[in-house]
């Protein structure tokens, strides 16, 4: 896409605006019964905000240009998206094919909602794509997310999505690591690309936000059914905090990733880091896989100690590393994956996993902080 599509777009109203007016409302109206039901038909105008609104759709747009698909359609959250997709496609009876390890927000969808309406869901190793492959025959979905976002796992995705296509099962993925800028997965056969825009869309912790990306005609399924009646749109602000996210995501992604590279290989010669888990070293056992499908790497990256205690120790001793969930936004962010004793438990992780997620700020700083953080590990 022509990057300046995430700066520039065409005003809305007849005043050049230079910025998107929020359309800040839940219905509009008509002054006739005809120019009311030419809008329900052709969806040409808006009717109701919960269906499409005008600042939302500039979100929309952007997002469509970034990952190279003919739409984009925007939810209240990333799980509200992924449910949308979820919904819309599977019938009891389905079976879904999911690499893992699954984000855990969809892990709980998979795990504790799909049963209750009778699909099924087979949990397959992501690096391993033979068993992947032999698991898509009578499927319905196949979910996937490279790299993972703990323990930073890639799928060999085009000879997946080539077998999906074979034995007709709609290929999904989750790509709020990659961003549409470090991974554009609709050139590798990936059928509807889903993101949580919480995290780098935004940029600045505070939204919350998802969006599918992908063909027209399957978005207007995901919107007849997964939008209209799940109901879970986006609302108008949040719409215009991230087309104003966008305009610097490109700039943002790049300091992200030149720090958390920094870092990472300041950590990988500590002798006190077990680990590092980052797509981008060459220590990363699929280096190799990663250069062939990642434009670049961002800010997330995870680090291994020797236990539990170590790895709350180092968390602990981060003053510039506030401790908590998410990751995207300006601020440097450590969860020691001890804490999170369910995804934990769930994919059976090692104690000491820490996941680092670099922001904004000097690397220099950071690094410092890391260095006195792991000095006061035993
Ligand atoms: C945060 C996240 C989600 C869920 O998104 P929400 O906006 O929190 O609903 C999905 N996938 C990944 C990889 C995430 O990091």
């Amino acid at each position: 896409m022509d990057p300046s599509d995430l700066l520039h777009e065409p005003p809305l109203t007849p005043y050049g605006e230079v910025v998107p007016p929020v359309f800040q409302n839940s219905l509009f109206a008509f002054t006739t019964t005809a120019e009311f039901e030419a809008a329900m038909r052709s969806g040409d105008r808006p009717v109701y905000t919960r269906i499409a609104n005008p600042t939302v759709r500039v979100f929309e747009e952007k997002v469509a240009a970034l990952e190279g698909t003919e739409d984009a359609l925007a939810f209240a959250s990333g799980n509200a998206a992924m449910a949308a997709v979820l919904f819309t496609f599977l019938e009891a009876g389905d079976r879904v094919v999911a690499a893992t390890p699954v984000y855990a927000g969809t892990y709980g969808m998979l795990t504790k909602l799909l049963p209750k309406f009778g699909v099924e869901v087979d949990f397959v190793p992501g690096h391993d794509t033979a068993a992947l492959v032999r698991a898509l025959a009578g499927a319905r979905l196949l979910l996937l997310e490279s790299p993972t976002s703990y323990t930073f796992e890639l799928q060999d995705l085009a000879p997946l999505t080539e077998a999906a296509r074979e034995h007709g099962v709609l290929s999904v993925i989750d790509n709020t690591y990659g961003a549409g800028v470090y991974l554009r997965p609709a050139r590798f056969g990936v059928d509807l690309v889903v993101h949580s825009a919480t995290k780098y869309f935004s940029g600045h912790s505070d939204v919350v936000a998802g969006v599918v990306a992908g063909p027209r005609e399957r978005l207007n399924a995901v919107r007849s059914l997964g939008t209209v009646f799940l109901g879970g749109k986006l609302a108008p602000w949040e719409a215009w905090l991230l087309v104003r996210g966008l305009r610097t995501l490109e700039l943002r992604l790049e300091r992200h990733q030149a720090t958390a590279l920094e870092l990472a290989r300041f950590l990988e010669a500590h002798p006190k880091v077990r680990r590092v888990l980052h797509p981008g070293l060459e220590s990363h056992p699929q280096h190799e896989l990663a250069r062939r499908y990642l434009e670049g790497t961002g800010g997330l990256f995870a680090v291994e100690l020797a236990g539990e205690a170590e790895a709350r120790a180092f968390a602990d001793a981060l003053e510039r590393f506030a401790i908590g969930v998410s990751w995207g936004g300006h601020e440097s962010l450590v969860l020691p994956l001890a804490a999170q004793p369910r995804v934990r438990a769930a994919y059976g992780f090692p104690p000491g996993l820490v996941r680092l997620f670099a922001g904004l700020e000097p690397a220099e700083a950071l690094k410092r902080d890391l260095e006195q953080a792991l000095a006061r590990v035993g």
